[in-house]
């Protein structure tokens, strides 16, 4: 039985998204935490290594750092370390894929990796808001193990532009009639770009499955019109109590602009957060007052819980895994770090 998975990683104020392709071809995009990376920065980095020793596999074929922020890449050595555990840098990363010019990386170890695959032949930036047609994958199924892949976006409006999160790379992966969009931390300009510039003639090609949100969740990504576009039945945020993400008013610009699927099966907590600027003065991490929501739509955090003293906060990782036999899909969430928690069970296209 082949199918796609996705983990959505734990990594505390950061981001991280490894996935494997139904031929086993790996694929991770983005790994890095600015805080909470002791516990879920090393435990998000343990996952990874862990399954691709499950694999058999030493590397990792593609490697996607979508734009420069630290809290993107910055675990990146440490994944290294962890897989040759010779306290040696190997580079394991086969090909890789990086948004905005290779000056704009300030991580130390990020610096000498893409030195050497640039010298290797095996760097890849993309041009001026490159993106790829609705009928042409850049990386198609024949090469992906069945799986289409396609860039939507990168350096938007272009490479040299100061501002790295409009350079986020956004890729869509599509399989078995599924479609599942991450977005880096792409925000109003990029989605601005795919809709009206990139994919103004061809706007139903955006309409996927499952929404990473741009930016955490952030208010300065996931516009209405993005959501309209896009209307996911499922969404996933790569959030931490270090900002607010996401904010409550993003969950509510999800609520009013899709339909969300549930699962009966999936009650789980998601958090979303306020600024109160009141507690403002008290210091980075008491801005927000959190609210923590416990239903069946399938809305994923990667901060299942949170309090406004930080007390008692949860995280986990979500799984998606998407299998051809049958096309159906299933949601696995390991929360408390300490493996799969719950399942939704397999369902259908509908949603049964
Ligand atoms: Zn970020």
């Amino acid at each position: 039985m082949a199918q796609l998975r996705f983990i959505f990683l734990y990594v505390g104020q950061g981001d991280g998204t490894f996935i494997i392709l139904p031929d086993n071809t790996t694929i991770l995009v983005d790994l890095g935490s600015l805080k909470n990376s002791e516990t879920a920065g090393k435990n998000a980095v343990k996952t990874i290594a862990d399954e691709l020793t499950a694999l058999g596999k030493t590397s990792i074929d593609y490697l996607f750092i979508t734009h420069s922020d630290r809290d993107h890449n910055n675990l990146l050595w440490e994944l290294d370390l962890k897989i040759t555990g010779t306290g040696l840098y190997s580079y394991p990363f086969t090909n890789v894929y990086i948004g905005g010019e290779k000056s704009n990386y300030h991580d130390f170890y990020v610096g000498l990796l893409l030195n050497n695959k640039e010298t290797a032949g095996k760097l890849t930036l993309f041009g001026d808001s490159d993106h790829d047609t609705s009928t042409t994958p850049r990386w198609p199924a024949a090469s992906m193990g069945g799986v289409d892949m396609y860039l939507l976006s990168a350096n938007v409006p272009t490479r040299k532009n100061a501002l790295p999160n409009p350079k986020s790379i956004v890729l869509m992966l599509s399989y078995q009639g599924w479609k599942v969009i991450l977005s880096g931390d792409a925000e109003e300009t990029a989605e601005d770009y795919m809709l009206h510039t990139a994919y103004a003639t061809t706007l139903a090609f955006l309409k996927s499955f499952a929404l990473k949100l741009g930016h955490h969740g952030a208010e300065t990504a996931t516009t209405d019109g993005w959501l309209q576009a896009v209307l996911p039945d499922c969404s996933v945020i790569s959030s931490d109590q270090k900002w607010g993400h996401p904010y409550c008013t993003v969950l509510k610009r999800l609520e009013d602009q899709t339909t969300i699927w549930t699962n009966s099966n999936m009650k789980h907590g998601y958090v979303c957060g306020a600024f109160n600027r009141k507690r403002s003065r008290s210091g980075d991490d008491a801005r927000y007052n959190w609210t923590n929501i416990d239903d069946t739509r399938l809305i994923f955090t990667t901060l299942v819980k949170a309090d406004d003293a930080q007390l008692s906060s949860v995280g986990g990782h979500y799984e998606l895994l998407i299998r051809d036999s049958d096309q159906k899909i299933n949601f696995k969430m390991w929360t408390g770090l300490a493996g799969v928690a719950q399942e939704s069970g397999w369902f259908n296209a509908n949603g049964t």
